[in-house]
């Protein structure tokens, strides 16, 4: 049975005027590693840590601004959510379609609350905790490009003529702010489309990105600005001792006006000076450990890499489940074909690369959890190919090839093919990177002896169900597997309102 929302009562929640306090057991384990009896033993200390959680539940006015507004991530997530907001219902040939937010996390999926007369009770993942409605978002943003969000949505081709033509009226007066340009980091191919940059040295660059924000926060009258790169992929930056390896050599290679700072770590290191929380959806290290050292140090929230959107969230369900099932995974071939910009901008060896790196790590944590089906460092053969299709467009296909050894010497083949238009899996994703970010700045917490509230740490690892590549903090385990990764956004959410995490175990019917 679905319900619209609940309230908890519990001597472990506090709801107040403007925040809900909550304590929370976190029960946990110490490991040990020592000598007994003679030989070396792991010993399992079961712990149990007391937490305390606040949340502000003000829900701010929210200002989202996009690096590649006018991209098809950021033109159809600007249509899609301004449908929403005005109720738009369009003609397709099969039906009258309605707006709708089908593949968010926050707004379309659901958790479970508990049990009742035998029914299990479902309510909406939104109704954890107060969060920003996606429909009240103030979009703005920066392209290379000049072209309106109209007019970006048409060459996009992503949405159904007659939602378009509705659409248009809204959005011809978008128009995107000047980008920071640099041909050495994106495929030559992009280059005609290089109609709006912001001109001078990269601190000036850094300066207008920050003028922009202050600007657009005035203008649309925004409490608060989440800042997401959607734009083009980019090949690596090098990361060199002395340039970007620490928060002060970043800086001084900022006042030398250094080469081998990306635009996006221009964009990111503006956001970082100006407290604003900046989201990495492209594969690219963006986040260079001076610039990781400098979010840290400013607390300033930061978080990616790379929406995790078709063919690698099913890699991470899938191989999860084979190795959960004690199946060996020996052969991972995935294909893409697009015919998108990014695509286009993709065909190039050095954007390609950095797509590969994201795609390949993410099989990592399942197989170097189950020491029965692999060596120590023994890995699946993992092969990554995209290639650049123009007339599928937007509608990518993805093609994988799982082979893995089961019992007695046997191998079991698994074959998927997918076809989606690629924006429209990705603009949920982002709609949920901006709302959980912001939420997550309204969330302080406490742990037993420690003196002050503070928040999460800034490298937001809560995200790290919506990114191929989830950013850590330095020395933190990476976790790929997605069923671990909703399951470690939704019970934090759930201690933030004293309930216990979902264990599944439903033992009031065994
Ligand atoms: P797109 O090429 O349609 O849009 C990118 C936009 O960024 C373009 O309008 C371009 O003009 C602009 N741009 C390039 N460099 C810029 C800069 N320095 N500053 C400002 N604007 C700049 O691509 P898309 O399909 O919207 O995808 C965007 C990014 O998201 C790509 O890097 C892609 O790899 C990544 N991504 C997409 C998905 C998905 O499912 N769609 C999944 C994971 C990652």
């Amino acid at each position: 049975m679905f319900i619209e929302k609940f309230r908890v009562e519990s001597p472990n929640v506090k709801y107040g005027e403007h925040e809900i306090e909550s304590v929370y057991s976190y029960e946990t384990t110490d490991l040990v590693h020592e000598v007994r009896g003679g030989s070396y033993q792991w010993v399992v200390k079961p712990k149990s840590v007391q937490y305390q959680f606040k949340t502000d539940i003000r829900v701010p006015k929210l200002g989202v601004m996009l690096v590649g507004w006018g991209g098809n991530n950021g033109s159809t997530l600007t249509a899609g959510v301004i449908a929403n907001r005005e109720g738009i219902s369009w003609e397709t040939k099969d039906k009258i379609q309605q707006a709708n937010y089908f593949g968010s996390l926050t707004q379309a999926s659901t958790i479970r609350v508990g049990s009742f007369n035998g029914e299990e009770i479902d309510a909406p993942f939104k109704s954890l905790l107060p969060m920003v409605n996606p429909d009240d978002i103030v979009f703005g943003g920066w392209d290379v490009s000049n072209m309106n969000l109209a007019d970006s949505m048409a060459r996009a081709k992503v949405l159904d003529i007659d939602l378009q033509k509705q659409l248009r009226p809204y959005m011809e007066a978008m128009v995107p702010l000047p980008g920071i340009y640099d041909p050495d980091f994106i495929a030559a191919n992009q280059g005609s489309r290089a109609n709006n940059v912001i001109k001078g040295s990269n601190k000036d660059q850094v300066q207008q990105v920050i003028k922009d924000i202050r600007e657009f926060k005035e203008r649309e009258k925004v409490d608060k600005v989440v800042v997401l790169w959607t734009a083009n992929t980019e090949r690596y930056s090098d990361v060199v001792v002395g340039l970007n390896d620490t928060m002060e050599n970043l800086l001084a290679a900022l006042d030398r006006d250094e080469r081998e700072i990306s635009p996006s770590t221009l964009y990111a290191l503006a956001c970082v000076l100006e407290n604003v929380p900046f989201i990495n959806g492209s594969p690219q290290n963006t986040f260079v450990p001076g610039l990781i050292d400098l979010a840290i140090k400013r607390n300033s929230l930061i978080g990616g890499d790379d929406f995790k959107s078709g063919q690698t969230k099913m890699k991470s369900v899938l191989v999860d489940f084979l190795v959960g099932a004690g199946i060996k995974p020996s052969s991972i071939v995935s294909y893409n074909h697009l015919g998108n910009n990014d695509g286009m901008n993709l065909s190039a060896p050095q954007t390609f690369r950095s797509k590969e790196i994201s795609k390949s790590n993410v099989v990592d944590d399942m197989v170097s959890s189950n020491g029965i089906l692999f060596e120590p460092g023994e890995h699946p053969d993992h092969v990554i190919v995209i290639k650049y299709v123009p007339y599928v467009g937007d509608s990518k296909r993805a093609m994988d090839e799982y082979t893995s050894e089961i019992f007695m010497g046997g191998k079991s083949t698994i074959v998927l093919h997918n076809t989606c238009e690629d924006s429209l899996l990705a603009a949920p994703i982002i709609l949920d990177l901006v709302l959980l970010a912001e939420l997550s700045t309204r969330i302080q917490l406490k742990a037993e002896g420690e003196s002050k509230f503070h928040s999460f740490h800034p490298v937001a690892t809560i995200l790290s169900y919506l990114t191929k590549a989830p950013l850590v903090p330095p020395g933190t385990p990476v976790v790929n597997a997605l069923s671990k990764q909703r399951a470690m956004l939704e019970n934090i959410l759930r201690a933030c309102i004293g309930l216990a995490p979902e264990n599944n175990m439903i033992l009031e019917y065994k």
